[in-house]
């Protein structure tokens, strides 16, 4: 489990007494994967009942109403074809994302935050390419030096991600709970490399 700078598990937290629904696209693929995709059991009724989703998997779990007994979708799949973003927004969590909750100087995990490479007082920009996660520590080493001054060079050099690239790293994070109806839509295409 990984542990974020205020102490909060970046495990998505899915609460398995709930009988949240995961949400796929179309193309059966999950809407997000982190965090993963999921719906309360009754907003997945609504969408059922709205006929925007196909049920694809159940759970056991009964719902009655005075005139209809159902079982609670665990799986639903949207009826129409959500085209993801192409480019995900620069937000601080999606640096963190990228750079895999990490810092990219010393690998730590512990009290991360952002170092510009160039730095701002150096004409740096907060940009997909100038930003990386960085530990407390390092970055104040590296202060207003730039990664040659301060002999400090990132594990990675930062790049804007692709929202593929961004859902491959989501997927090292998995929620805390995962309903076996859910892991054939979540891991089938890693499963599938050779
Ligand atoms: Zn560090």
């Amino acid at each position: 489990m990984v542990i974020t700078e205020d102490g909060t598990a970046l495990n998505a937290h899915v609460p398995n007494s709930g009988w949240p629904a995961l949400v796929l696209n179309a193309d059966f693929r999950p809407l997000s994967y982190y965090p993963l995709s999921l719906w309360s059991w009754q907003d997945a009724i609504k969408a059922v009942f709205l006929e925007r989703v196909n049920i694809v998997a159940q759970y056991d779990k009964l719902v009655h109403s005075p005139s209809l007994e159902m079982k609670l979708p665990s799986v639903v799949s949207l009826k129409t074809y959500v085209k993801p973003s192409t480019h995900p927004a620069f937000t601080r969590f999606n640096v963190f994302l990228r750079d895999k909750f990490s810092c990219q100087f010393c690998g730590s995990r512990d009290d991360l935050t952002f170092d510009h490479l160039l730095p701002r007082s150096r004409g740096g920009h907060t940009v997909w390419d100038n930003v990386v996660a960085a530990c407390s520590p390092c970055n104040l080493r590296k202060g207003n030096m730039t990664p040659a001054e301060a002999g400090m060079h990132p594990s990675q050099m930062p790049f804007q991600p692709s929202v593929q690239h961004l859902h491959r790293n989501g997927r090292l994070f998995p929620p805390n709970y995962l309903h076996d109806s859910w892991l054939d839509y979540l891991y089938w295409d890693t499963e599938l490399e050779p």
